[in-house]
Order: C-alpha cells, then structure tokens, then sequence
C-alpha cells in the first residue's frame, strides 16, 4: 500500500567505522587481526579471536555471490570497528567488486622480505575503485629484514600509493611484526606496533557520515500519481538535501525531465526537507506518470550526466557459485541490474584479452539500450535468465 513509502524510521547513523585488512597472500594479514583482537582483548576492549577462527571463516551469501569472509569486532578508547579479512585473493576481490563489505578504509600488509606484489597492487587497484580513500600501510615481518631494506620498502610502498592515487606521502605507515605482537612480545615490533596501527586508525580514517552536502540523489523506487495533486517519485535520498521547491532533474532510460519538487514526504509527514538516508517521497511538477518510471533518477539540475557508454571493472561467478560454465566472448549481450533499474547491455572485453573464463575478473566496457545515470564506484550484476553471473563496478562514466 502507498502509506508503507512513507513509514519507514529514520536511519540512525552508522556507529561502526568499516575497515579490513588487504594485501598479497601470506604478508601477514590474518595474524595481524588476530594480533589486533588479542592485544584488545587484554584492555577488555574485544573478544580475542584466534589466528584458525579467522581463517576458517564460514561462507556467506553476497548478492548473490558466495564470499568466504571474517568479520571481527573490536573498540578503541574512541571509537568501534568492524574489521573484515578474507582468506584468499579471490574472496577479496568478490568482496569488494560486490561492494559486500563497504570499507571507510584499509589497513596495507606488507611483508618486509617481499615489498609489493601482484595482489598488493590488485587489492589497491580494487580499494580505488570502490572509493576507499585512506589507507594505512603495516609493514609486516620486521622481524625477518635488516633496517636498511626498511627504508627501501617504505620508499616503494610509498610510490606505489602514490601511483594508485592515494596520498603516499603522508598515510600513516608502521613497521612491525605481527606474528611477535600475536605472541605477546611488549617489543616496538610486537604489541606496541598494534597500538600505533590502532592510533593511526582513529586519527586517519574518517567517521562514516552521510553526505548531506553533494547535490541530491534520489534513485527512484516507485511512482503513483495523486489525484489533484500530482506524480509522486519514491526512493530513498542517496545523497544531499532535497529541499521543498527545489528545482529537479528526472534522469533515465534516454529521457531528461525538468521539474520542481512541491512538496516532500517522509516519515509519514509533509516536510521542508530531508537529508541522505532518509526514504522519501517527492512531488514533481509538471510531469506525467507515463513519462516516469522506476530506474530513472531524481537529482540537482546539471549534477549528473546520462550515458549508456561506461568501463567497469567485472567479476564472473565460478558454476559452483551458480554462474556460467561457459567462458565469456567479446560482445556478450545481457540484463544488467543496478540500483533500482533493469536494462540490456553489452559487454566489451579489453582489445588484448579474447575471453574470460567463470572464475576471473576484468576490465570492460558497458554499452546499455538505452542512456541511464551511473557513477564511478556504482555497483551492478548481471543476470542470465534471473540467474546471477557476473558483479561489477563502474570506473568511469564515458561520453
Ligand atoms: P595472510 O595470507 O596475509 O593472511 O598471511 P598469514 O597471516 O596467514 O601469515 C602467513 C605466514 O606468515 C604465517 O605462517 C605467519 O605465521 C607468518 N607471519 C605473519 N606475520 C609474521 C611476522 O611478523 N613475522 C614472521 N616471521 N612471520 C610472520
Ligand atoms: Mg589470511
């Protein structure tokens, strides 16, 4: 019934700061957030969680997607984290191409005998493309290098931020050991090295808040239409504060629409205006109830542009994971899902690549039907007969 649009409860910020531990395999990550939880677990401010629970996390269903990855909790004096580390590479990259574990920041192990790696730059190449912004580097098994390789280290890792496009020069990095921290030893390596990562994450990384400043965003949900009063677009405010009267954009499937918005519902009430989270309906002027539908987006004048041409980065499910047991050529045609749309699309491989395989990931190109609003950092699936078979990101919009 139409009174359900409007009952939902405000949502409560979120009290969590999200965060996890990436990097190449075996540089240390699951002794580090074992180490982590049991230097915490001494101050009483976590439960300690053993170096195998970690590691033998149980499966958990994401969009669709089976991803094995461990959650741990833990608090600072200021602050409580949800941590996520994953067992293996491919775990990390469902885990952050579905967007299953949205991270306000990661925590960079870097095994001081190997430097970076291909999974190092994997995992980072990934952290930019889902918009994890702060990074904070653990140089990990100190304990195994001379001083001098130390500085060689932080000098490439530094770069190499840099190269990905993080803040390189100024991130926070910690030389330690994870494994005599896990140990107990009260060394600058072992637990007093936990205590600077953990000081550096409550100054580095920001407190998840909503924007309620970037102009607004309304992925549309639904649509009715009033009688005497109007259409009436329903969905819940991404981003921004919409204001009553507030001139508007009707974005989606090759159409743009001007118009104002007349009144604003939310809560059950007729408001002045509502922020980012919150489920709202808004009255548009001007604007018939077949010219709209769900998919189309409610959004500032001029803020965002419709294309139906886009890159992304794509993961295809393995069989076992209910995908394809055939590999994907170039020109692949089907449904991809995303936010509160349907539409057809193309999908073009990169020139130098001939297939991907049930298992793999890349980089494409999106060609949709038609025109619709997608941004970097967007997530979508795609579908085979109501089957899911691949998760993707957008990475750029293209003209
Ligand atoms: P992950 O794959 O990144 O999660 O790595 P693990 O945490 O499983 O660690 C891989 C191996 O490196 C294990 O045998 C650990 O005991 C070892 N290890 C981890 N940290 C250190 C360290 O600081 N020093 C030494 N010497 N070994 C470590
Ligand atoms: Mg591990």
């Amino acid at each position: 019934t139409r009174s359900r649009f409007f009952s939902s409860q405000p949502q409560p910020d979120r009290k969590n700061v999200n965060i996890g531990t990436i990097g190449h395999v075996d540089h240390g990550k699951t002794t580090l957030t074992a180490a982590i939880t049991k230097y915490l677990h001494k101050k009483g401010l976590a439960k300690y969680v053993p170096y195998g629970e970690i590691d033998k996390a149980p499966e958990e269903k994401a969009r669709g997607i089976t991803i094995n990855a461990c959650h741990v909790g833990y608090s600072t004096e200021r602050r409580t984290y949800a941590h996520t580390d994953c067992p293996g590479h491919a775990d990390y990259i469902k885990n952050m191409i579905s967007g299953a574990s949205q991270m306000d920041g990661a925590v960079l192990v870097v095994a001081a005998t190997d430097g970076q790696m291909p999974q190092t730059r994997e995992h980072l190449l990934l952290a930019k493309q889902v918009g994890v912004s702060k990074i904070i580097v653990y140089i990990n098994k100190t304990d195994l290098v001379d001083a001098e390789v130390l500085e060689l280290v932080e000098l490439e890792i530094r770069e190499l931020l840099e190269d990905f496009g993080f803040d390189g020069a100024h991130c926070p990095l910690i030389f330690g050991s994870a494994l005599e921290a896990l140990e107990g030893q009260d060394t600058e390596r072992g637990t007093k090295s936990i205590q600077k990562l953990l000081d550096a994450l409550d100054s580095y990384i920001p407190y998840p808040e909503r924007d309620c400043k970037s102009p607004f965003m309304l992925p549309i949900d639904n649509t009715f239409s009033v009688s005497g009063r109007g259409t009436v677009v329903v969905g819940t405010l991404t981003r921004g504060t919409l204001k009553k009267n507030a001139e508007a954009e009707l974005l989606g499937f090759d159409l743009s629409l001007k118009t104002t918005v007349s009144d604003i519902q939310a809560f059950k009430q007729s408001l002045p205006e509502v922020r980012a989270g919150d489920h709202v309906g808004a009255l548009v002027r001007n604007v018939k109830l077949k010219d709209i539908k769900r998919g189309m987006v409610l959004c500032a004048p001029k803020s965002l542009k419709l294309s139906n041409r886009f890159k992304a980065s794509i993961y295809f499910l393995t069989k076992g994971e209910g995908g394809r047991s055939k590999p994907i050529a170039n020109k692949y045609c089907q449904q991809l899902f995303s936010q509160t749309w349907t539409v057809p699309c193309r999908i073009d491989l990169d020139d130098d690549v001939t297939m991907l395989m049930p298992g793999e990931y890349g980089n494409v190109k999106l060609t949709l039907l038609w025109k619709m609003v997608m941004s970097p950092g967007q997530q979508f699936t795609v579908r085979e007969n109501n089957f899911t078979v691949a998760t993707g990101i957008v990475t750029e919009t293209m003209p």
